[in-house]
């Protein structure tokens, strides 16, 4: 619930304010640009205001501003405010206005915090509180209700915060998604097969602030247009995150490349596909600036996943392997999945080919892996990377 007449949406944000000035100045500004990035592509009407160790958004529509401050990464919660004086007088005043047209029943407290110099003001969070709450008591009085104080688990809190500039008034922190603003790491390349692991995968690189660059292998019969669209679907809903970085995905025709696989190896089949994909990715890092490669994995979630054959994998590559899911839970990474709104598209069935062999193995030695795969593996990876198709998802 928004207090009735709030013209500006209070942001703050987290792990910024841990870095030294000069960091956290220029975080701050990254932080403003991208929330002005969704703003804008949501069509919101908002101007941001920079303040020490929070963003304010004056805006007509502090509902939509609310959310949208709220998809944006570096941001740990959102308020629509009103603000006032910073006198206890213009503050009771308000709350008991905020009472009087918004207040629809239930028990209530008022929570008060002063920030700034003792000497900023003449009152403590405490006279804010206390008298605070007899505006708020009076108002619901006067409307007919009985008043009911719940200090430990009240239905609705009036939240005052009294800095020496303004006061502000609100009723509601909405929950950010944390992390760190996009665009304040180097980009990393994420394999993104479209399936549920790896959109996950790729948006928590882009909560710690790296931008992504979506790679996804054509796999020829054993993958097929559909298996293609749902990845570049959700590079699109990723990209919803991030409207100020590009979010194209390198479409690589890895077709061939797993047929030979697919006639060629068995138990190890699965273990050289991953090192082709991490090789292409490899190849597309060194021509996009990106530090290194991600994957969706987790130990242990499937027989190329074991901790044994992840190692095996990683050696494919001199660049660093991210595995952001790495520990993570199959039932976590779903329920990220649903919250981030990649689920749908990642679940919907494009029935092609399988793969993997009946019998793969689980528990592989770099050397048997290097002795069965084609001599030429990593040169064709290489190639099919430099033929890369670059498709934006929103054309
Ligand atoms: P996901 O749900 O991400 O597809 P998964 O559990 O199905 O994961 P695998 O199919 O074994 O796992 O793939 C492991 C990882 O390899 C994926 O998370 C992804 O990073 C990468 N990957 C798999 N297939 C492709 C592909 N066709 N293109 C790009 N990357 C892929
Ligand atoms: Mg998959």
């Amino acid at each position: 619930m928004h207090p009735p007449g709030a013209d500006r949406v209070l942001v703050r944000h987290g792990e910024i304010g841990t870095k030294s000035e000069q960091v956290r100045r220029s975080m701050e500004e990254r932080l403003a640009e991208n929330l002005s990035a969704i703003l804008a592509e949501r069509d919101v009407d908002g101007t941001i205001d920079r303040q020490r160790s929070r963003l304010f958004v004056h805006t007509d529509d502090p509902t939509a501003a609310v959310d949208a401050a709220t998809d944006t990464f570096g941001v740990v919660s959102a308020s629509a405010v009103t603000t006032v004086e910073p006198t206890l007088e213009a503050i009771c005043e308000e709350l008991a206005a905020i009472t009087a047209s918004g207040f629809d029943g239930g028990t209530f407290a008022v929570d008060a915090r002063r920030a700034g110099p003792q000497s900023a003001h003449d009152f403590s969070s405490e006279d804010i509180e206390s008298e605070g709450g007899a505006a708020v008591w009076d108002a619901i009085e006067a409307t007919g209700a009985d008043p009911v104080v719940d200090l430990d688990d009240p239905d609705v809190t009036f939240h005052v915060e009294c800095r020496p500039e303004r006061a502000y008034l609100f009723l509601d922190k909405v929950s950010g998604p944390g992390g760190l603003p996009v665009g304040t790491q180097e980009p990393v390349v994420v394999l993104l097969s479209g399936g549920i692991d790896s959109p996950v995968a790729a948006w928590k690189l882009l909560k710690r602030g790296c931008p992504i660059v979506p790679v996804y292998v054509d796999l020829g019969d054993f993958g097929g247009p559909d298996h293609r669209a749902r990845a570049i679907s959700t590079a699109e809903t990723l990209g919803r995150y991030a409207p100020n970085f590009d979010c194209s995905v390198r479409v690589v025709p890895g077709g061939d490349v797993v047929e030979t696989l697919a006639d060629e190896l068995d138990e190890t089949r699965m273990l050289a596909l991953r090192r082709f994909m991490l090789a292409v990715g490899e190849r597309i890092a060194a021509s996009t600036g990106a530090v290194g490669v991600a994957t969706g994995e987790a130990i242990g979630q499937k027989s190329s996943q074991t901790s044994a054959n992840l190692a095996v994998t990683d050696v494919a590559v001199d660049c660093p392997v991210f595995r952001p899911n790495l520990t993570a839970d199959k039932s976590d990474i779903t329920q990220r999945a649903r919250a981030i709104e990649t689920f749908e598209e990642s679940t919907i069935p494009t029935g092609c080919n399988r793969v993997a062999p009946s019998l793969p193995e689980t528990n592989a030695s770099v050397a048997t892996v290097r002795e069965r795969e084609p001599a030429d593996l990593f040169e064709r990876a290489r190639s099919v990377a430099d033929r890369a198709e670059v498709v934006d998802p929103n054309r």
